[in-house]
């Protein structure tokens, strides 16, 4: 037997996001759920409520517990294969959208594509584009595919091995950068540890990507790439040999984040 009890019980109990695991466990919106704070939970209500609190209380992300995130202007299916979109990666999106004419058709790379954000929102930003992504995942791909609103080339591998022999104007990606030691990893530890880490420096991913991609760039073709907070310095040096125009980019943050270059 359960004690009934009312949404506002739950509002006043001090659970992280407990309002929006209500949402969840009663399928309503914010603003039914607190335009009727006196309703009372049904017993499958109940059980499911505190299903959702004991995980979230153990640190599982809500976005897990509800199967999407927003990233941009879409809503994304994420899974436990996927990482969860970050704000800081909608700056890839920004970038993209001042450096290239919306009409021009090009071909753009997202290595790394996870759950399919950037791929997808540029997709949609930019609906002329042939837009290929590749992830080494095959978990992570079906998501992607789930998202996907327009036509994308998917394929499974890793980083470009992934692919056909082709070129590409743009090459962008946000790959896993964090140093493999780092302390704070024990909170994201309900994400997919190899969509995070990379190597002791976090620069292992990256220094491949800079290395392999002026192979396949056409003339003149761009990569973007986001990267760690303390990284800047270093990527510039990765880049200098091949790449001109380089220009950096801080995130709403105002901490360093992303990197665009230009095929010398
Ligand atoms: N920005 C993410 C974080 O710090 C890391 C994502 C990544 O490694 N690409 O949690």
């Amino acid at each position: 037997m359960f004690i009934r009890k009312s949404t506002k019980d739950y509002l006043k109990a001090d659970v992280k996001d407990i309002s929006k695991l209500l949402t969840l466990a009663l399928d309503q919106t914010k603003e039914q759920l607190f335009s009727n704070p006196g309703y009372e939970l049904n017993d499958i209500e109940h059980k499911t409520l505190n299903n959702l609190i004991k995980q979230r209380t153990n640190g599982k992300p809500f976005a897990y517990l509800k199967g999407s995130q927003g990233f941009y202007d879409l809503d994304f299916v994420v899974s436990p294969a996927t990482l969860i979109p970050r704000p800081e990666t909608e700056l890839l999106i920004d970038i993209a959208l001042d450096t290239f004419d919306t009409n021009k058709k090009i071909s753009a790379l997202d290595l790394g594509t996870g759950s399919g954000i950037i791929a997808i929102t540029l997709s949609e930003k930019f609906p002329s584009w042939a837009i290929t992504a590749t992830d080494q995942s095959n978990d992570a791909l079906k998501i992607a595919q789930i998202n996907a609103t327009n036509k994308i080339d998917f394929y499974c591998g890793d980083w470009f091995d992934a692919l056909p022999k082709d070129k590409f104007d743009l090459i962008v990606s946000n790959p896993p950068y964090i140093e493999d030691q780092d302390p704070h990893l024990h909170s994201l530890k309900y994400e997919p540890i190899e969509a995070l880490i990379s190597g002791k420096d976090g620069l292992d991913d990256i220094r491949k990507i800079i290395s392999q991609s002026p192979e396949f760039l056409n003339q003149g073709g761009y990569l973007l790439l986001e990267h760690g907070y303390n990284q800047k310095k270093q990527i510039l040096g990765l880049l200098e040999e091949s790449f001109v125009n380089i220009k950096a980019f801080k995130d709403l943050n105002k901490v360093d984040r992303a990197i665009l270059a230009q095929l010398r």
